[in-house]
């Protein structure tokens, strides 16, 4: 079967009639990445996510499978060894979506680390990664930071170095895990809210869901429910009647996205913001760069959160003073994207002080809420969560050990970083006559690995007046056949992230791509009316800061 919104009744079927042995609320990256441990070793799972998959945080981080480099200021040892460990292991499961990415650290007169204490830093962060030798931090002189980034302020630069890191996009992440979650017997829907417990003997044993695409409820039944609402976690646990103790905190961060040419960085920077001890990241990517991010504490709504003007401002501001060439303002950013890290609450720490470690609560009557973590260490996470289902519920069943590490997060893998270029050069090849470039090539693979074969072929049967029309009406097609895509903001904003990438194409074409998903999926005029109001909010959300 198709993981299809066509197929999507079927799907709240199986929800509604089988008996699962662990039933995981959440399908972020936390939530996706049990999904898949737990079907792979066995278990029979569902999840359930209230919006699309990787609506919450896991759609608007800073997109980096990243060792942290900050938390080994923090002296976070353990972390930085296991989230470092990571992306190796993560790059190998997905090259084309896990990228390696050099990172430029400049070191300024003013501030920051000297540059001994920097060399030894970044070395023992190779160390405790496990970073090959010939990936390993370079140390640069003034000359060679300059020549690697004219941009950067000239009279404040001392030196740099260059280290290893790697780019993703956190919701195509998401959605192949849930993919291959799904490919290992997951039964899994989007749209799909839990309203309630329900128990036996005051233990939990089941939810009541909503279907929120029909408005109509129906209960699923588990021997184990984990709570991995992300920034909701707290939210459930009060459902639950168990919200004691420990709790979280939330906090913002937001990211501006520039037109490449307002700021052409040549490569990934992490730089000091002038006038606070942070630090940010300016990443190139395709036709854009972006820049972040904030840390702010954060009550509000958790479904409102976007970039203030005060946030905008502060990040412009940044990026400014370390490049002083560019001279940006508000009107020079083309969108945005604001997140909450689900944090766990510490007495007395502010935001940026506060630990990305992951925690696991079990309450009273059973439920498992699992908080805070990072994007990098989402397998690591899953693994704890599974070993503790798997021993708590089912020691009496043999299951696998936990296999994630091989699990490759595609249909058709690509095994090295050299099967990925070449896949791209014969994708650039086969576009070319539609008068696309290598730019788009590299987005197809990144976004869609060697999939984008089913989309090529889509386009080339369509032959399509309007090639930019034809494609994203062929990418379209493919997510919907493949991806469970439900709404225009599911394909616009989390399958193909051009909301916030490629704004322009969505002004240009979400009236065509919103007719055809009319036609394919059913939908009365008044639901096109709602689906194309929600994307304009979405997309004025992006740029509200403005106004
Ligand atoms: P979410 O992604 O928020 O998923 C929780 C899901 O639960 C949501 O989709 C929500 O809709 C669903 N849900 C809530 N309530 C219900 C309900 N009642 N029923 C059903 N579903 C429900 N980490 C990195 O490794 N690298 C980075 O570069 C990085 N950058 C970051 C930058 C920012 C600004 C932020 C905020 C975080 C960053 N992180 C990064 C951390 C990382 O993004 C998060 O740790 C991770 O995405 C959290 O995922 P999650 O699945 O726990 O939460």
């Amino acid at each position: 079967m198709n993981f299809s919104a066509l197929n999507r009744s079927a799907l709240l079927s199986r929800l509604q009639s089988e008996h699962f042995d662990l039933i995981i609320i959440g399908g972020g990256i936390t939530g996706a990445g049990i999904a898949l441990d737990a079907a792979s070793r066995g278990l029979k799972t569902a999840l359930v996510e209230k919006k699309d998959f990787a609506y919450g945080t896991s759609s608007r981080s800073t997109k980096l499978i990243h060792g942290g480099l900050r938390y080994l200021k923090q002296l976070e040892f353990g972390l930085v060894k296991e989230v470092g460990s990571e992306r190796a292991v993560v790059h190998k499961l997905a090259p084309h979506l896990v990228v390696p990415e050099k990172m430029l650290l400049p070191l300024s007169e003013k501030k920051g680390l000297g540059y001994w204490l920097t060399s030894i830093g970044l070395k023992v962060y190779d160390l405790l990664a496990g970073v090959k030798s010939e990936d390993q931090r370079r140390m640069l002189t003034k000359l060679q930071t300059l020549k690697h980034e004219p941009l950067l302020r000239k009279d404040d630069i001392k030196g740099g170095a260059i280290y290893a890191e790697y780019r993703t996009d956190d919701a195509r992440l998401t959605i192949e895990i849930i993919k291959t979650a799904v490919r290992h017997g997951a039964v899994v829907s989007n749209y799909a809210t839990v309203t309630e417990f329900l128990y036996v003997d005051r233990n939990v044993t089941g939810v009541k869901v909503m279907d929120v695409l029909t408005g109509t409820s129906f209960i699923l039944h588990g021997t184990a429910i984990v709570n991995a609402a992300g920034p909701w976690v707290d939210q459930l646990r009060e459902l639950n009647k168990s919200k004691k103790g420990k709790s979280l905190h939330l906090t913002k961060g937001v990211h501006i996205v520039l037109p490449r040419e307002k700021l052409p960085v040549h490569q990934a920077i992490y730089f000091d913001v002038e006038g606070d001890n942070r630090m940010i990241f300016a990443i190139p990517r395709g036709r854009t760069t972006y820049v972040g991010t904030t840390d702010t504490n954060y009550t509000g709504d958790q479904d409102q959160v976007v970039t203030s003007r005060e946030d905008a401002e502060y990040l412009i501001k940044a990026i400014n003073a370390a490049f002083p060439l560019v001279n940006l303002n508000l009107n020079d950013v083309e969108s945005s994207w604001a997140g909450l890290r689900p944090l766990i609450h510490e007495e007395g720490k502010s935001a940026s002080e506060l630990s990305r470690k992951d925690e696991i609560f079990i309450s009273d009557s059973d439920l498992i809420s699992i908080a805070g973590g990072k994007l990098t260490g989402y397998r690591k996470m899953a693994e704890r969560v599974v070993d503790l289902v798997a021993e708590k519920y089912f020691d009496d069943r043999t299951l696998k050990s936990c296999e994630t590490e091989r699990i490759k997060l595609a249909v058709s893998p690509f095994l090295s970083v050299a099967e990925v270029k070449q896949y791209e050069r014969e994708v650039e090849m086969r576009i070319e006559k539609y008068g696309f470039t290598k730019q788009k090539a590299n987005y197809l693979v990144e976004t869609f690995g060697k999939e984008a074969n089913t989309i090529l072929s889509h386009l080339e049967r369509m032959n399509h007046a309007e090639p930019e029309a034809g494609l994203l009406l062929a990418e379209l097609s493919f997510c919907l056949q493949n991806e469970i895509v439900c709404s225009l903001t599911d394909f616009f904003v989390r399958r193909t992230g051009l909301v916030y990438f490629n704004i322009e194409l969505v002004y240009r074409h979400s009236k065509t791509i919103a007719l055809h998903m009319q036609q394919l999926l059913g939908w009365p005029d008044d639901q096109l009316t709602k689906e194309e109001n929600e994307l304009t909010a979405v997309v004025n959300d992006a740029v509200r800061f403005k106004n």
